[in-house]
């Protein structure tokens, strides 16, 4: 296998500096709803002009450049082991460049490795596919301040009257954005699971920040729980940066995993508007960035 770590780099270069097409017309169509003059429109103006400049200029488009969490679908018969060896050393190198920060602290000595390297840091999920299909790598870079505003729900939940249904999953996601307001940087994403268990619940609803905002969830009910979830956290009126305005969430994503019959876990990955996801896609020797 020829060595990725310099197409790793140019993967994580172009998620840190370059936000994605449709996160960037979100941005537009919230900005162009707002009353000229307004705190929302300032603010959204603001953050559109940082994203042109940090195209411009190769610079991150945020100050936490997140954590680097990459999902891997390679071809059976291709090492996972020396991909992710590859994709540290990317890591390290982009840290070098300044694409990234140096994000990753020791959580005992509060000391910074540096690098972005670290126990636990960069995340990776790998997954095995046939012999003949190309490597596909998903990149996503998760902000620190959208990361604390995530939360995990134990349906039932009494102080919403949440039960195990869908109902109860609207309750809680609702919550989760009322919750958020004033932090996490909105207009923000929602990545949604719905079950499985306390930590493949995260992992879930992280997957669904990969999604494009506008597809369609193939399972119908999901779909209609997404749009009703859009309309009702934009009704909050939280607005950009927690201001006020019409735009609060662009997009609401839900994916459901088997959970335990104990348990009934709904998992709100919260993605601030600095949703910074990247691909690329590798057959034989030809690198594909999108
Ligand atoms: S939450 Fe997102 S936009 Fe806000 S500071 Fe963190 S990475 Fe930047």
């Amino acid at each position: 296998m020829e060595n990725l770590t310099e197409a790793f780099v140019e993967l994580i270069r172009r998620a840190s500096t370059d936000l994605p097409a449709d996160v960037e017309a979100a941005l537009r169509t919230a900005r162009d709803r707002e009353e000229a003059g307004s705190a929302a429109a300032s603010t959204l103006t603001a953050i559109l002009e940082n994203v042109a400049l940090a195209r411009a200029r190769s610079q991150p488009i945020c100050q936490d450049t997140g954590t680097p969490i990459f999902h891997v679908r390679y071809p059976a018969g291709m090492s996972p082991g020396s991909l992710r060896a590859q994709a540290e050393a990317a890591v390290a190198e982009a840290t070098r460049r300044a694409y990234l920060r140096p994000n990753a602290v020791d959580s005992l000595t509060g000391r910074n490795s540096g690098n972005n390297l670290g126990i636990g840091i960069p995340v990776f999920h790998f997954e095995e596919g046939a012999p003949e299909d190309p490597l596909e790598v998903a990149l996503l870079l998760k902000g620190g301040g959208s990361e604390n505003v995530s939360i995990q729900y134990s349906l039932p939940y009494e102080p919403l009257k949440a039960g195990r249904d869908l109902e109860g999953v609207r309750r809680v996601v609702l919550d989760a954005v009322h919750r958020a307001q004033g932090e996490g940087c909105a207009p923000g994403i929602l990545g949604v699971c719905i079950g499985g268990d306390r930590g493949t619940g995260y992992t879930h609803a992280k997957m669904q920040l990969l999604r494009p905002l506008d597809d369609v969830n193939p399972v119908p009910e999901l779909a209609a729980l997404e749009e009703r979830l859009l309309r009702e956290c934009n009704e909050l009126g939280v607005g950009p940066m927690g201001f006020g305005g019409k735009t609060t969430i662009f997009g609401v994503k839900i994916g459901a995993a088997h959970r335990l019959p104990a348990c009934y876990f709904v998992t709100v990955a919260y993605m601030c508007w600095a949703c910074r996801r990247a691909r690329m896609e590798v057959k034989d020797g030809t690198v594909v960035y999108s």
